[in-house]
């Protein structure tokens, strides 16, 4: 009988622990250990913004997210230990297995700086977004910053689609012309993930939407008493401060001997193995260098994509067989873009990623509700 430990119920832990459930004997236990008692699908806060979901649509309750047969751990983990092979729980428990997969995710809902907190609304907290949906509706004229604090961040498009979502919202309401919008972001060039064509797109859609976006973008801190955003290549006003800050690993990774210097875990790109016998790493948690010389965006598509990889993996080990799963580097990804959705199609693990765009169409916006709907309906 084998013992199977999945830290973390977000995109990768809860959709691992599900494809396991479905391929293994019940003789073989997982368990499935979430700090908190809710989750929620956070590529649906930008419609939370705009009133398009609410929250409670898009937030799954812990306990009720496991395919019969997992047991539900809703507690914090604090320690783990490869070599004794246990990880340790807030209240001291330890839970012992022959294969753990970490899928922490990345923590990005504390702000940089106490001020920054107070300041702005953070697009990455479902609070904030919660809280901001109803500062928009009486939002009337003035200056909208969205800014990144530093990089990198997860899903790197979501503050281009917060930009256009924002510019149709104020359309709708028919007074867009006494709403500045404006995006501060330490990126090179828009979208720099991607490519110069990719970049180019989403850089001609801001201007079309009258949006303006300001490159190389390093933040310092906010003059709460002034509404004053120092960077250090000056300061600029603002009305409505909306950020993504800086993100952190979490805390049980950052102090165990799986991550390296950033905090995060470095894996097999093709396998999502660590160097510790039985361990994986998937999702924001891991670190996979890429061919060109950067790590792989943290994203959900790719978040789900290792978890079937590891899942087929962990599986046939049991079985006794040999794995034969391998995660491609590829994504089709959609940004949604008003009422229709700019997608692109890239390989990240070719020394120089191709990303071919498909024209702008409705069509992409139905590929983002289908993750969406996906994801719900899976952890229903
Ligand atoms: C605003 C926004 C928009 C996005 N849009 C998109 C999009 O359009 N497309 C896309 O592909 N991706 C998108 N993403 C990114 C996507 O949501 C993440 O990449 C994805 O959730 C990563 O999955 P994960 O399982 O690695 O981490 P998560 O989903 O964050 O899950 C990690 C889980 O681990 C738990 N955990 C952490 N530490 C502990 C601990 N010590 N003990 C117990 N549990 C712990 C956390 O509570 C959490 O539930 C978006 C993200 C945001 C914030």
């Amino acid at each position: 009988m084998a013992s199977i430990v999945v830290l973390g119920a977000g995109v990768a832990g809860a959709s691992l622990a599900k494809s396991l459930r479905k391929k293994l004997d019940s003789k073989h236990s997982i368990k499935l250990i979430e700090q908190k008692k809710t989750v929620d699908y956070q590529a649906s806060y930008p419609k939370i913004t705009v009133g398009q979901r609410r929250p409670g649509n898009v937030t799954r309750k812990t306990n009720k997210m496991h395919a019969a047969g997992t047991e539900i751990i809703c507690k914090k983990a604090i320690h783990i230990d490869p070599c004794k092979k246990s990880i340790t729980l807030e209240d001291g428990q330890a839970i012992f297995y022959d294969f753990l997969a970490v899928a922490a995710g990345i923590d990005a809902t504390k702000a940089d700086t106490k001020e920054l907190a107070l300041a702005g609304y953070n697009l990455y907290d479902i609070k904030n977004v919660s809280a901001l949906h109803n500062i928009l509706k009486h939002f009337n004229s003035g200056k909208i910053v969205l800014m990144i604090t530093s990089l990198p961040i997860k899903c790197p498009c979501s503050i281009y689609e917060y930009a256009y979502m924002l510019d149709e919202w104020f359309r709708k309401k028919g007074i867009r012309e006494q709403i500045d919008i404006s995006l501060y972001t330490p990126e090179k060039i828009p979208f720099e993930v991607t490519d110069k064509k990719v970049s180019t797109l989403i850089e001609k859609k801001l201007k079309f939407a009258n949006i303006k976006i300001y490159t190389s973008q390093q933040f310092i801190n906010v003059d709460l008493d002034n509404k004053k955003i120092m960077f250090t290549s000056g300061n600029i006003l603002y009305d409505l401060l909306l950020y993504i800050p800086h993100h952190r690993p979490p805390q049980v990774i950052q102090n165990s001997v799986l991550s390296d210097e950033t905090g995060q875990i470095p894996v097999n790109p093709l396998t999502l193995s660590t160097g510790w016998n039985g361990v994986y790493a998937l999702g924001d948690s891991s670190r996979i260098k890429l061919p060109r010389g950067d790590n792989l965006p943290m994203t959900g598509e790719f978040a789900h994509f290792h978890a079937m990889v590891t899942s087929d993996n962990i599986a046939r080990k049991i079985q006794k067989k040999r794995p034969n799963s391998q995660f491609s580097g590829k994504s089709i990804s959609f940004i949604q873009s008003g009422a229709k959705a700019i997608s692109f199609t890239a390989n990240f693990y070719k020394k120089e990623p191709k990303f071919t765009l498909l024209p702008e169409s409705r069509f992409g916006l139905a590929g983002k509700w289908a993750a969406e709907k996906l994801w719900l309906r899976e952890h229903k």
